[in-house]
């Protein structure tokens, strides 16, 4: 099979969370470009619409769908409205995500459990309505959004960085479950990519944008991310190039953890 040929997503069903903005949205546009029918679940409904829109007018064939990942009716319903649409999923890219930037003493304990029912809990509760259709294919890959704060800690990000550790470790206890079903199971650990969660994170610690992106960028590869960064990885832990990878994290962050 050629590489091209390996890359092709003609033919799959992706479904991404978080698809509405930022790493979620670039990985749409990013599958539709490769072929691929393009399920995006966010809870920002507006911009989630207009972005599906605008994918279909280059092209593409996106779809918009609300689905908020704490919420077991929207997980367990969503996917069996994907599959009477189109049919299968080959692809979960378990990516909302949120972030409050507070220690143990700041944080609420409602803003604990939020952030990690949006990460923890919402990879569980889509990845349970999911793989059971992929388990009836023959197969599947699913990729969940980790953290560089997930393999190391940081200041002032206590629920992240226990949400983000959850994912990397959930990651490889799934691959093991599932590889019997031919499911792969992969993170993407993200460091410092620009998306409105970078600079909303500059906002909550009251620092001054343009002076947080300039030390976000204090890394090896000397720059911020960009989203198209991480779906580039995304792309490559869907395709057939990385058929025996399972179980491991790919930190995607220009250096920051090296
Ligand atoms: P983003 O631009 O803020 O995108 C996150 C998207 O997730 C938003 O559209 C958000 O909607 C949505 N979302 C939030 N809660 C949700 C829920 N309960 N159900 C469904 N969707 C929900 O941020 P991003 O940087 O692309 O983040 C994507 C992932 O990368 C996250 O898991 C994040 O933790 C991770 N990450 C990011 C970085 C970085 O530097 N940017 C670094 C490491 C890891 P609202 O806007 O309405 O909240």
């Amino acid at each position: 099979m050629s590489i091209m040929d390996q890359l092709s997503m003609k033919d799959k069903v992706i479904v991404i969370t978080g698809a509405s903005s930022g790493i979620g949205l670039a990985t749409a546009r990013l599958f539709s470009e490769c072929g691929a029918t393009v399920c995006m679940l966010d809870i920002n409904d507006a911009a989630g619409e207009e972005a599906a829109g605008q994918i279909g007018e280059a092209g593409g064939n996106a779809k918009y769908y609300h689905c908020d990942v704490t919420q077991k009716t929207e997980t367990g319903s969503v996917p069996d409205t994907i599959i009477q649409e189109f049919g299968r999923i080959d692809v979960l890219f378990n990516n909302a995500g949120i972030i409050s930037r507070k220690s143990v003493l700041d944080l609420e304990e409602n803003e604990w459990d939020m952030t990690i029912n949006v990460h923890v809990k919402g990879v569980y509760l889509l990845s349970k309505t999911i793989i059971p259709y992929m388990i009836k294919m023959g197969g599947g890959s699913i990729i969940n959004t980790g953290s560089g704060w997930g393999l190391k800690g940081g200041p002032n990000a206590v629920s992240y960085c226990a949400a983000k550790a959850g994912i990397v470790n959930m990651t490889r206890a799934m691959a093991i479950d599932h590889g019997r079903h031919n499911i792969r199971v992969n993170a993407v650990c993200p460091g410092d990519i620009d998306t409105p969660m970078l600079h909303d994170e500059a906002a909550q610690l009251g620092e001054d944008d343009s002076e947080y992106m300039k030390e976000s960028a204090n890394r090896p590869l000397r720059r911020v991310g960009q989203p198209i960064d991480v779906a580039n990885t995304v792309l490559f832990l869907a395709s057939d190039l990385s058929s025996w990878i399972t179980g491991t994290s790919i930190v995607v962050d220009g250096g920051g953890l090296a």
